[in-house]
């Protein structure tokens, strides 16, 4: 890890494109980061964009979401782009809750939509 700031990049079920283009449309001001991410989204923004720096976790329904929460929880993240898909049914609905309470409880800066992160990068640049 550098010392730059660290952003957290997850994206759920059909989500994946958007928050990959997002990458790609974003990627210089993502550059000034280092990103962590859950194991397929990280791999999606690391094939589109091989010049950001990318840490992949597990994939999120094998913990990937819970390790980006205890890097939350130890104060190593400082904003969280979390593309929860609303059209799917529940099954990471336990993740998506502990991961906003999380992001809730350490006031990290959150984005669950596109023109949210937009706000965030643009504010942080
Ligand atoms: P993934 O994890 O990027 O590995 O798919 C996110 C999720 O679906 O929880």
């Amino acid at each position: 890890m550098t010392d730059k700031r660290i952003i957290a990049l997850i994206a759920h079920d059909q989500k994946k494109d958007d928050l990959t283009d997002f990458a790609v449309t974003h990627k210089s001001a993502l550059n000034t980061y280092e990103i962590v991410a859950t194991g397929t989204t990280g791999g999606r923004i690391a094939d589109a964009c091989p010049e950001l720096a990318v840490t992949r976790m597990k994939s999120g329904p094998l913990g990937g979401d819970q390790q980006i929460g205890g890097l939350i929880a130890d104060g190593k993240v400082d904003m969280l782009i979390f593309f929860i898909d609303p059209l799917t049914p529940m099954p990471h609905d336990v993740d998506v809750k502990a991961l906003m309470r999380l992001a809730v409880l350490y006031d990290i800066p959150m984005a669950l939509n596109r023109s949210t992160a937009e706000e965030l990068l643009v504010r942080d640049s």
